[in-house]
């Protein structure tokens, strides 16, 4: 398949195709001039690369965008409250982690498409599959900056390019820092979690294997997450 030619959420060739916008208008507006040139990061030449913000978007099936606009839709004014310091519940914190899934996929194969694909991977899953498939953090930085801005953190480097599961988003006074990971949390929450991981090499591949701790440790241990 051409690599321009797969719909951003299923992967498939984009039925009734249409655009997705990978960081959508109610984020621009948020952020700025809705017709502002976005800066996404440097060119190999070390000059600022831009895109207007029609140029942001990979396309999509009809259907399958329909049904994201829906996360889109519930995602705004939760990002609105988290933005001026408002709590939010559970289910709002799943449904703001089901979209930060969705922009660090959308902005993991934006780069892949229009940074000519430095790390030359050829994506196997796009958004639908990654939908909270994974162990989720949010780490959430609120400072008095009245600036309107928005910036992306750590999705133009080649780790990045490799595995997607972390990345940083700035909007306005907000920093946040997303990560998606398997056995990020469950140990320590107490869930069933990764006693091991490993690959096998069979028929000319690696294959990604896991032995599973089926009982968990039930209970929490802090801090949930450690850098060891
Ligand atoms: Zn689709």
């Amino acid at each position: 398949m051409s690599k321009n030619k797969f719909c951003v959420f299923c992967g498939e060739k984009p039925k009734n195709k249409n655009k997705e916008h990978v960081i959508p208008k109610w984020l621009i507006k948020m952020t700025g001039d809705p017709n502002r040139d976005i800066l996404v990061g440097l060119n190999q030449d070390g000059t600022i690369k831009k895109f207007s913000i029609n140029q942001f978007t990979l396309p999509a099936c009809e259907t399958c965008n329909t049904d994201f606009a829906k996360l889109e839709a519930e995602t705004k004014p939760i990002m609105e409250r988290i933005l001026i310091g408002e709590k939010i519940n559970s289910s709002e914190m799943s449904l703001i982690l089901d979209w930060f899934d969705k922009v660090r996929i959308g902005l993991w194969l934006m780069y892949f498409v229009h940074d000519k694909n430095k790390a030359n991977v050829l994506p196997k899953f796009h958004i639908k599959k990654r939908i909270g498939q994974y162990d989720r953090m949010l780490h959430i930085a609120r400072s008095n900056s009245d600036e309107q801005r928005i910036n992306f953190l750590g999705v133009q480097n080649f780790s990045f390019q490799m595995t997607p599961s972390a990345f940083g988003l700035i909007i306005n006074n907000c920093s946040f820092i997303n990560t998606s990971f398997e056995g990020l949390t469950s140990r320590r929450m107490g869930f069933p979690f990764f006693k091991k991981k490993y690959f096998v090499y069979k028929n000319d591949q690696f294959i990604f294997r896991v032995d599973l701790n089926q009982e968990g440790l039930q209970r929490v241990l802090t801090p949930i997450i450690t850098t060891k």
